[in-house]
């Protein structure tokens, strides 16, 4: 009951200070949303990306999930509820750039390699069955679970995750049209960077240069991640 009167103080907190106040993003966001950027991110409580990237309202259209996983392209009569919001994402808004935001000790990743999420789950190990053959290149790379192969694993779903993107039909036509930029980055929370995967160096490097605004070649670079 503490967290449920928190979250109602904190929305009236929200209402009074910020979303009635003069020059309230809100007054021209009440008319609709036009966001430029969507987000892949993990449901993990630690890794909201417009608070670590420090986003306004409207800024980025965002779905989350159990190790920010983008499943394959599949035409069938399942329930699939983050293909629809990258249909939503893709068709309805036209982002221009799909961000996947993958994280550190993420919970989910530990899960998959370890073979087994929380006992007796219904859902999750099906979800992360997704990326079984990343893990199994990982472990036959790394030959067994520790930080350093889960680490391997984390990164390597997020670009099986920009992969996977490219096999839905309308993503993979606006990027060949150079419409639509993909982008795989990983929050470090043991070191406090955010990294992006770069496929000159094929490697996550950080991307902290990139946020001067003084740098001219940030904005080129940045495509390419
Ligand atoms: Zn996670």
């Amino acid at each position: 009951m503490q967290d449920i009167r928190k979250f109602i103080s904190g929305f009236n907190n929200f209402r009074n200070t910020y979303f009635c106040c003069e020059n309230s993003p809100f007054e021209a966001l009440r008319q609709g949303q036009n966001p430029r950027t969507m987000v892949i991110a993990c449901s993990d409580s630690r890794t909201d990306p417009s608070l670590i990237m420090q986003c306004g309202p409207g800024e980025i259209f965002v779905v989350r999930n159990v190790a920010n996983i983008v499943p394959p392209y599949e035409a069938d009569s399942g329930f699939h509820g983050v293909s629809s919001a990258i249909e939503y994402a893709v068709k309805a808004l036209k982002v221009a750039n799909i961000i996947v935001l993958g994280h550190s000790g993420c919970g989910g990743i530990d899960a998959l390699m370890h073979g087994t999420a929380v006992n007796n789950t219904e859902f999750i190990d099906k979800w992360l069955s997704v990326m079984n053959p990343v893990r199994d290149e990982v472990l036959g790379h790394f030959g067994e679970v520790h930080k350093k192969s889960c680490t391997a694993c984390e990164m390597a779903g997020i670009l099986a995750s920009v992969r996977n993107l490219m096999t839905f039909p309308w993503i993979a036509r606006r990027v060949d049209a150079g419409e639509l930029d993909l982008h795989g980055w990983y929050f470090d929370m043991e070191t406090g960077e955010l990294l992006g995967y770069h496929p000159d160096s094929k490697a996550f490097e950080s991307l902290s240069f990139l946020g001067h605004e003084s740098e001219d070649s940030g904005e080129e670079q940045a495509k390419m991640i």
